[in-house]
């Protein structure tokens, strides 16, 4: 297992740390990787295959249509630049310049993130609303969907969502304002999955773009998102994706995805024209989307590894006390660690375990707490002895 990499000499990390982007992304399953590699043995119209995963994410999430894309970040750009060229092919051609085109993107101030920079890729401007008193935490009001309301103006472009489970702001609000004014919601929800009703609730409360990432809990490639929603938003994204090297006569598309007859001729090559997806990533996120529909019992799974990995854990010494965390979408393990007994910092130990032998990523998010979490998503068969090992081995040196 893994030998690909002992033959580059790259070092293999245990990840249980979740999802993340740094350590590659989950391994794929068996059934993704050879659906992948049969993908590799023929030539299709990549515009075919882009329209048969249309159909498959309308299916699965409700929208209207779908495109997968190079990442969810890739996804945010062409949400974006779809807002702002729609379909039509001179927009298309002037993007990134957006000068004399509606470019403004309204987020909320406590919406706006290291991801967010992706919009403006676009060639749209990011505009800052409202006050949050209760993200700030210096009081008990959030963002009320009608500030937005303010903001509008003849530039605005269109309103922009981040997707987050302790968001209080309603989408379904903000979508009733926006909709006043005939713009457009994207929300970002490239990490809300699971629970995979998220598939379809933001499309359901009326966004009219939504993007996941492909590479996380979905299991796909890595490389790969999705971008779904209104018909002619992704038209206009697919559009600015694809390799466009043909004739306009010559050129005979699927038509949910390039609805030529609403064109006013060939567009040059799009702004995502460097976010190229590959066939087999497209065959992968497709497969592996049609898994994470139907996987029932993953859930219960991760449950019974985190139970064992808990009772070995608790009661070594380093480890003040464990908790199992099962209200949150992916269940988790918190290990709290007794710094009163180490001499190490948990920071200091958390780096020796990701840069040990074997190398293993835990989930820092809480370490300023002390706390080691370890998410199972991604973990194989036989990683958790591996995790419970290396963390026993790691702290019994770390001992005053
Ligand atoms: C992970 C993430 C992204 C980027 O996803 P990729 O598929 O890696 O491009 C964007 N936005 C948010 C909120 C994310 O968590």
């Amino acid at each position: 297992m893994g030998c690909i990499y002992e033959e580059l000499n790259v070092p293999i990390v245990v990840n249980a740390a979740g999802t993340a982007t740094r350590l590659g992304g989950p391994p794929l399953a068996e059934v993704v990787t050879e659906t992948m590699a049969k993908a590799g043995k023929a030539s299709v119209y990549v515009e075919d295959l882009l329209e048969r995963a249309a159909q498959l994410i309308r299916k699965v999430t409700g929208a209207e249509s779908g495109l997968v894309t190079s990442g969810a970040s890739a996804g945010l750009t062409l949400a974006a630049a779809a807002c702002l060229a729609r379909l039509d092919v001179a927009k298309m051609r002037q993007l990134p310049d957006s000068q004399g085109i509606p470019n403004e993107i309204l987020i909320a101030r406590s919406h706006r993130n290291a991801y967010d920079r992706a919009l403006t890729l676009a060639g749209a401007k990011l505009i800052d609303v409202g006050v949050d008193d209760w993200a700030a935490g210096a009081g008990v009001r959030g963002i009320e969907p009608e500030i937005f309301a303010e903001a509008v103006t003849d530039r605005t472009a269109a309103i922009f969502y981040l997707a987050r489970r302790e968001e209080r702001m309603s989408l379904k609000a903000l979508v009733a304002v926006a909709r006043r004014y005939g713009l457009p919601v994207i929300v970002d929800a490239a990490a809300q999955l699971p629970p995979r009703e998220n598939l379809r609730r933001f499309i359901a409360e009326g966004a009219d773009l939504v993007i996941f990432s492909g590479g996380k809990a979905i299991g796909g490639p890595q490389g790969t998102g999705i971008l779904c929603g209104k018909r002619e938003l992704v038209a206009s994204a697919a559009l600015q994706m694809v390799d466009l090297d043909v004739p306009w006569e010559a050129w005979n598309p699927p038509r949910l995805l390039f609805p030529k007859e609403a064109l006013q001729g060939m567009p040059y090559h799009g702004i995502g024209r460097g976010f190229k997806v590959s066939k087999e990533e497209i065959v992968g996120l497709m497969v592996a989307l049609r898994h994470f529909v139907d996987a029932e019992k993953r859930h219960d799974q991760m449950v019974g590894l985190l139970r064992h990995m808990a009772s070995k854990v608790e009661g070594l010494a380093g480890v003040d006390k464990v908790r199992l965390v099962l209200d949150a979408p992916t269940p988790l393990l918190q290990i709290k660690l007794d710094e009163a007994c180490l001499k190490r910092s948990p920071w200091e130990i958390s780096t020796s375990l990701r840069y040990g032998n074997p190398r293993i990523a835990f989930n820092e998010q809480l370490l300023h707490q002390g706390i080691l979490i370890v998410n199972p998503i991604s973990l194989r068969a036989g990683d958790e002895e591996v995790v419970v090992q290396g963390l026993a081995k790691e702290l019994a040196s770390s001992l005053r």
